[in-house]
């Protein structure tokens, strides 16, 4: 990144859009993109990418994130976990908020976003986080994402299971507000059920918390977002919240989507997250129902392999840097199309929270652009990751898909398997507040 170029200009690639997928140029003007359409003139002393048998996506925006810091930091912090981003292909990371502490007041808030704001090589923005009693402060944290409020305890201190607590929540927080939703009273009933996740946390924690969320979301017409859907059960209940006009949206992962229960057994603690891995139907149903869910999320959450061979293993995995090339195995194999991984990717996190210039190849918008070559074929975990965990749950999976570059705001911030950008680079999101 030591010459800065006014120009840039990617010539020749696949351009895909949630609408197309066409060859066609991309000129970046700056820290924006100036014009898309086929045989571009070529301004003076314009850099010339050549992407002939790339394609080119908007930067991938990942709405669910865990970067660990504060307090995690031997597991990622904001560079490690951004640089994992960039080299997923994601130039926007969104972080959850139960670090240590939880950011759950103005001053946890900004001290957070100063850390971020120094450390991190993508473009980022922070949740904030519910508390048993924060509704009238954490309203005022204009600075924040969304509020997150767990309905079911999972990693960290947070969590809102009482419906007083809820209540307040919806009352007084202005923005979106993205649940957890496993219910905690059905998460502690089915506890000491069953060997594992799946059978510690069945459908019916989730379903439970959906209903839920969707009939406050709807008393109070309150802007809502699920996070993590893993089941059709959940999908059904938002898909008839949506229809009756509940102002609704929501997330599936890539685990939720490419492992199933019988991988929890083959991976033990690696394979454990909150919500668990589920039943072949359920995997099923999620990839039936597609179009009713708003976008993908890795829910990226790192634990060291001690911590998660330790007799307490942590629920989460990471994320950041197999979800596109399983995404575009996807589409090798006929389940997923093109514009359709582009819309969960991409243009429809920006839309679910408001990303002003984020998520789009068009005039005007950031120079956000990953270049992948769709035919490299790759194992996951033959080169080392840069998440700090430095472990897959998807290890030895065979994918075809690799990224090349990626640019963020016009400057090219990582290329073939290196990472460009500096700690400092990456700029806090600005939100649209009329969404
Ligand atoms: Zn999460």
């Amino acid at each position: 990144m030591n010459n800065v170029e006014k120009h840039v200009l990617i010539r020749n690639g696949t351009v895909v859009t949630p609408e197309t997928v066409e060859r066609t140029d991309v000129l970046i003007e700056g820290e924006t993109i100036a014009a898309v359409g086929p045989a571009l003139s070529v301004p003076a002393g314009a850099r010339i990418v050549e992407a002939s048998g790339l394609l080119v996506f908007p930067g991938l925006i990942d709405p669910h994130v865990h970067l660990r810091e504060p307090g995690g930091e031997h597991k990622e912090d904001f560079t490690s976990g951004t640089c994992a981003a960039l080299a997923g292909g994601f130039t926007t990371v969104l972080a959850m908020p139960n670090t240590q502490p939880p950011i759950t007041d103005q001053e946890t808030l900004a001290r957070t976003l100063a850390l971020a704001a120094s450390k991190a090589v993508c473009d980022f923005g922070l949740f904030a986080g519910a508390t048993a009693d924060n509704a009238t402060e954490v309203a005022g944290l204009g600075e924040a994402v969304g509020l997150k409020l767990y309905m079911g305890s999972s990693t960290g201190s947070l969590l809102v299971a009482d419906l007083a607590g809820q209540v307040a929540h919806f009352e007084h927080y202005p923005g979106l507000i993205a649940v957890h939703a496993e219910d905690e009273e059905a998460v502690a009933h089915f506890a000491e059920q069953g060997t594992t996740q799946g059978q510690r946390r069945p459908p019916l924690c989730a379903a439970l918390a959906v209903a839920r969320a969707l009939v406050l979301a709807n008393h109070f017409q309150h802007r809502l977002h699920i996070c993590h859907v893993t089941t059709g059960a959940e999908l059904a209940l938002i898909r008839d919240a949506k229809a009756r006009g509940v102002p609704v949206t929501c997330e599936v992962t890539p685990h939720h989507l490419f492992l199933t229960g019988t991988d929890e057994a083959r991976l033990g603690p690696l394979g454990r997250m909150n919500p668990p891995l589920r039943s072949r139907e359920d995997v099923e149903a999620l990839w039936a129902n597609l179009d009713g869910v708003d976008c993908l999320a890795t829910d990226h959450a790192p634990h060291t392999l001690e911590e998660k061979h330790s007799p307490t293993p942590p629920a989460g995995v990471p994320g950041l840097e197999t979800a596109l090339p399983l995404l575009l195995t996807a589409v090798h194999d006929g389940r997923l199309s093109l514009p359709e991984g582009v819309r969960l990717t991409s243009a429809g996190p920006a839309a679910v929270y408001g990303l002003l210039r984020k998520g789009h190849i068009a005039p005007g918008h950031d120079a956000d652009l990953t270049l992948v070559d769709p035919d490299a074929e790759w194992s996951i975990g033959e080169r080392s990751l840069f998440t700090r965990c430095g472990w897959s749950p998807f290890e030895g999976r065979k994918v075809k898909g690799r990224v090349e570059r990626v640019f963020l705001r016009g400057q090219e911030v990582y290329a073939h398997g290196e990472v460009l950008a500096r700690p400092g680079y990456g700029r806090a999101v600005v939100i649209s507040r009329s969404r």
